[in-house]
C-alpha cells in the first residue's frame, strides 16, 4: 500500500497509471480515470477505465463503482502531444488542471508522465481557490501558485 497523505493507493492502481502514461507516450493520447473511495476509510479504487483507443481525457466518462464517491482524478500528459512543444516540462498539473480541480471539488489530482507520477491536495488556505487560480497566466505564476496551494506527493 502506498500512503499519499491520509490515501492508500494499491500498488496495482499505480501500476495502471504507469501503463496509461507507456501507452500516452506512444499515441500522444490523455488518458485518465476518476479516483474513488468509500466513506468508510481512505482506500482508493478506482472509476470505470477506458480500453485502448477509446481511453481518452473525458474522465467524465469514468465512473466510480455504486457505494463510492469521487474524491479525484488522474490522467497523463502524453511527451508527444503537441510535437511542438518541449513537453517534458510538463510532468505538473496544467493552469487548467488547476482549475478543473476546484471546480470539481477534487480532493486529490494526480499527474502521470515520464518523469513520474505527481498527485497534488490542496491546501485549504486562504487565497488557494479557483478565483485566484483563475488569473494564472505564466508558467512561474502557476508553479508558484501550484507549490502555495497544494501538498504534492511523487509516487515511485
Ligand atoms: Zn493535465
Amino acid at each position: 500500500m502506498i500512503k499519499v497523505d491520509k490515501y492508500n493507493i494499491q500498488p496495482e492502481i499505480v501500476q495502471q497509471m504507469n501503463e496509461y502514461i507507456k501507452k500516452s507516450n506512444k499515441d500522444g493520447n490523455e488518458r485518465g480515470f476518476k479516483l474513488c473511495k468509500t466513506l468508510v476509510n481512505d482506500d482508493i479504487s478506482t472509476g470505470s477505465r477506458c480500453v485502448g483507443n477509446y481511453c481518452s481525457t473525458d474522465i467524465t466518462k469514468s465512473k466510480c463503482d455504486k457505494g463510492k464517491i469521487n474524491i479525484g482524478s488522474f490522467h497523463t500528459h502524453p511527451l508527444s502531444k503537441v510535437s511542438k512543444n518541449d513537453n517534458t516540462k510538463f510532468d505538473i498539473m496544467s493552469n487548467q488542471d488547476i482549475l478543473l480541480s476546484y471546480r470539481n471539488k477534487e480532493e486529490i489530482t494526480c499527474i502521470g508522465h515520464s518523469k513520474g507520477i505527481k498527485c497534488y491536495i490542496p491546501k485549504e488556505i486562504e487565497g488557494c481557490d479557483g478565483v485566484t487560480a483563475y488569473g494564472l497566466e505564466t508558467e512561474d505564476e502557476s508553479k508558484h501558485f501550484l507549490n502555495k496551494c497544494f501538498k504534492k506527493f511523487e509516487i515511485k
